[in-house]
């Protein structure tokens, strides 16, 4: 096994810069083949991941995380992609209902230490479970939505599941989304028309008002300091992360061919 790090790619990040979503998602089909899936919360911008995948006929498993208190639109989103757009969407859930977690540690999420507790419980222990069996995930971050993600490379390291995040969306414009959406209809929560610009779990989300930012929605009982949930690696990144993989793949990803094996 060799070892990969964000340093390693920011060459390869500055060329994938010139390609569109579309010949992202295949070059990330190509390169990681069965081992890559979609991880989408089915927002607008992970419906269009989603939309993209089946327009481009670029097969792979979309993953999401049903926390188990996520607003009946959403889960509804979900199913109606599934089955209009043909697509696996693996549902990763925690291992203890909600009421369950609140008889064991009461109610996490009124604090910021209790809300970062109950997101790892609920959000990214769940996506932990479908570590290793795959190289890359390809994910919707986007510049466009400011903050920390107004910097997000198109290509991550994910050291916690030890694989690559392939942002396909990360230099779409929010006119290029709208634009998109618009054209091909794609499936939206329609939570967003009703004032909702970020969408997570039903204790833990409002609408904005439109003079606010975006996310200021999310964790709103909280203040500002409490902007992510963590499940994203370049929200929260310390900048020297690095992850683990077979020299032949990491030659896979940067085009070289490998002739020896280790
Ligand atoms: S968003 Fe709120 S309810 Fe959902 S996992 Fe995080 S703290 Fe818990």
């Amino acid at each position: 096994m060799a070892r990969l790090t964000q340093a390693d790619l920011v060459g390869l990040n500055s060329v994938l810069e010139t390609h569109t979503p579309q010949e992202l998602l295949a070059w990330a089909k190509d390169i990681f083949g069965e081992r890559v899936a979609i991880l989408s919360a089915m927002q607008r911008a992970g419906a269009t991941v989603c939309h993209m995948a089946y327009a481009t006929g670029v097969r792979m498993d979309v993953l999401f995380v049903d926390t188990g208190v996520l607003f009946q639109e959403t889960l509804t989103t979900r199913d109606r992609i599934a089955k209009e757009y043909g697509l696996n969407i693996v549902s990763l859930l925690p291992d203890e209902t909600m009421e369950e977690q609140t008889k064991r540690l009461g109610v996490l999420y009124l604090t910021v230490e209790g809300q970062m507790q109950c997101c790892d419980l609920r959000k990214n222990v769940p996506l932990l479970k479908a570590k290793g069996k795959y190289d890359a995930l390809v994910a919707s971050l986007r510049r466009g939505d400011g903050g920390k993600r107004a910097r997000v490379p198109i290509l991550a390291i994910d050291e916690k599941m030890n694989c690559l995040r392939v942002n396909i969306l990360a230099n779409f414009s929010n006119e290029q989304l709208d634009v998109y959406i618009a054209e091909h209809q794609v499936i939206v929560n329609p939570l967003h028309a009703q004032g909702y610009a970020t969408i997570g779990c039903n204790r833990c989300t409002t609408p904005v008002l439109p003079d606010e930012p975006r996310r200021a929605g999310r964790w709103r009982h909280l203040g500002p300091w409490a902007a992510y949930c963590g499940i994203n690696p370049t929200d929260v990144d310390r900048g020297d992360e690095s992850v683990e993989m077979p020299q032949e793949l990491i030659d896979r990803i940067f085009g070289r061919k490998a002739d020896f094996v280790i």
